[in-house]
C-alpha cells in the first residue's frame, strides 16, 4: 500500500490520518478537502463560535504545522468528484486523476433544510459565521426541530439576547434518546431560561411569518433555522457502487463492500447497528478503527458509545443505547435540574444534589445512562457498560454510594 486518499477533512478524516501515522503506516497520505482553509472542530460551531467567544484559530483540528510534520497532504478547496476504486484512485472536481490504492470515505453529512428561501443550517464554519451576525439582542429567531444542535442554537441566542421560539411537532425531543425523564428536563429548562416552545411543526414560510401547523398559529420571525439533522453524504459512494442504506455500510475495520474503500465519521453506518452514531467520540474512534482496518490489524474493543452537549449553562451526556433499557432508574431529581435557581454544574463537577441521572437497566446489567451536569456517575457507567457490571437498581438512586466501588468487584 504506497498511498491512501482521505476524502473530507473533518474530525474522523483527520483522525483516520493521525492513527495511520502512530501506528506506523510510511506510506503517501492525502486529505482532499471541499471546504476551504485548516480542518475545524465542529462541536464549537452552535457553542462558542455563535456566542463569538472562539475564532477559527481557536477551533482547528490540530496546528498548520501538524500536516507537514506528519508527511500529510492536505488538498482543502478541491472536492473530489468520483471515486474508482476499480481503477486504484479518484477524480477531483477540475477533472485531474489521481492514484490512490485505498480511499477513506470521510464526507460527513448536509444538513436538511426547509424549503423556504433564507433558512439558515449549521454545520460548517462560513455558517456559523452568517448565523452569528444574525443573532443580534433583540432579534426574533425561530429554531425548528429541538434536538441537539437546535437546543443548542436557541440557547445561544438567547444568551445573545434574542427572542428565540423553538418549534418542533415531538413533545419531548431526544426522549428516544436519552429517556422521558432527561428529555423532560432538557426540554422545560427551555421555558425556564426564557425560550418560547411550540409544539408543532412548520407548514410554510411568508416573508416573515412562519406558518405552524395545526392550530398552533404563526410566528414572525427574522431569522429562520433548521436544526432537523443531516442526510449521509453518500454521493461517492453511490457512484461508485458501494453498499449504502442509511449511510455507507461498513464491518468493524470500517471496510465497505469494496475492499479496498473504507468509510468513517456521520457518514458510515456499521454493519449491524440501525443508526449512524453522528457525535464527536464516533467519529474520533472511526478514525482509529480504520487505521486498524487499513493496516491490517483487528480492531480493539470499542465499548458503549458517548457524546455530550451543552446548552443554558449545562452539560447532557449520554453513554449506551436507551432504547435497550428495560428499565430506568433515576438518581437525583428531574426537578431541581430545570429550577433556574440550581442549574447544575456547569464545571462538570457532578457533586451531589448538582443535577440528576438516569439509568438504563437491562437484567441487572447498565445498559446506558442519560444525565445533567453529572460527569463523575457517567464516567463510572460508562466503564460498568463496557465490563457488563451486575448492579442493583437501589445502588444506582442511592447518591451517597460511590458508583466507583462496584467496578472493584
Ligand atoms: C454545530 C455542530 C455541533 C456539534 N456538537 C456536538 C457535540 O456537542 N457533541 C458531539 O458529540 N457531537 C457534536 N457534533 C457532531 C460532530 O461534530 C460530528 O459527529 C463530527 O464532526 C463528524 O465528523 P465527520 O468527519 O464525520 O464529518 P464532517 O465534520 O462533516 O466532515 C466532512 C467533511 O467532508 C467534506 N466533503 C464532503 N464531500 C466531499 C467531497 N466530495 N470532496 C471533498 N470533501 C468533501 C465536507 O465538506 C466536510 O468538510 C456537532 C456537529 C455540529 C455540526
Amino acid at each position: 500500500m504506497k498511498h491512501i486518499a482521505v476524502v473530507g477533512a473533518g474530525l474522523a478524516a483527520v483522525s483516520t490520518c493521525a492513527a495511520l501515522r502512530a501506528q506506523g503506516y510510511d506510506g503517501g497520505l492525502t486529505l482532499y478537502s471541499a471546504e476551504p482553509g485548516l480542518p475545524y472542530d465542529r462541536p464549537p460551531l452552535s457553542k462558542d463560535v455563535l456566542l463569538g467567544k472562539a475564532q477559527r484559530a481557536d477551533v482547528l483540528l490540530r496546528p498548520a504545522d501538524w500536516y507537514d510534520a506528519h508527511r500529510v497532504v492536505l488538498r482543502p478547496g478541491i472536492p473530489v468528484r468520483a471515486v474508482r476504486p476499480g481503477e486504484g484512485g479518484l477524480e477531483l472536481d477540475d477533472g485531474t486523476r489521481e492514484k490512490a490504492d485505498r480511499v477513506v470515505l470521510a464526507t460527513g453529512g448536509t444538513p436538511r433544510t426547509l424549503p423556504f428561501p433564507g433558512t439558515h443550517t449549521l454545520r460548517t464554519w462560513e455558517e456559523a459565521e452568517r448565523l452569528r451576525e444574525r443573532l443580534l439582542p433583540g432579534a426574533r429567531v425561530v429554531v425548528v426541530g429541538a434536538g441537539l444542535i437546535g437546543a443548542e442554537t436557541a440557547a445561544a441566542a438567547r444568551v445573545l439576547g434574542c427572542e428565540v421560539t423553538l418549534v418542533d411537532p415531538v413533545p419531548v425531543p431526544l426522549a428516544a434518546v436519552v429517556g422521558d425523564a432527561v428529555a423532560g428536563a432538557l426540554h422545560r429548562r427551555h421555558t425556564i431560561e426564557g425560550v418560547r416552545v411550540i409544539t408543532a411543526g412548520v407548514d410554510r414560510v411568508e416573508g416573515s411569518v412562519v406558518h405552524l401547523t395545526g392550530d398552533a398559529g404563526q410566528v414572525v420571525a427574522d431569522t429562520v433555522v433548521a436544526g432537523i439533522g443531516i442526510r449521509p453524504a453518500t454521493e461517492l459512494a453511490l457512484t461508485a457502487g458501494l453498499s449504502v442504506d442509511n449511510g455507507i455500510v461498513v464491518d468493524t475495520g470500517r471496510r465497505t463492500s469494496h475492499p479496498h474503500v473504507y468509510a468513517v465519521g456521520d457518514v458510515a453506518r456499521h454493519d449491524g447497528s440501525p443508526v449512524r452514531h453522528e457525535h464527536w467520540e464516533a467519529a474520533q474512534r472511526d478514525g482509529e478503527a480504520a487505521a486498524h482496518g487499513l493496516l491490517g490489524r483487528p480492531v480493539p474493543e470499542e465499548g458503549a458509545s458517548w457524546f455530550w452537549s451543552d446548552r443554558h449553562g449545562s452539560r447532557l451526556e449520554a453513554v449506551g443505547t436507551m432504547a435497550d433499557a428495560e428499565r430506568v432508574v433515576l438518581r437525583g431529581s428531574p426537578e431541581v435540574s430545570g429550577s433556574p435557581d440550581d442549574s447544575g454544574s456547569p464545571d462538570g463537577s457532578g457533586s451531589p444534589g448538582a443535577g440528576f441521572v438516569a439509568f438504563g437497566l437491562r437484567g441487572g446489567r447498565l445498559v446506558a445512562a442519560a444525565a445533567i451536569d453529572r460527569v463523575r456517575e457517567i464516567k463510572a457507567a460508562r466503564r460498568l457498560i463496557d465490563r457488563g457490571v451486575p448492579v442493583e437498581a437501589a445502588q444506582l438512586a442511592d447518591e451517597t454510594a460511590d458508583l466507583r466501588t462496584l467496578l472493584k468487584r
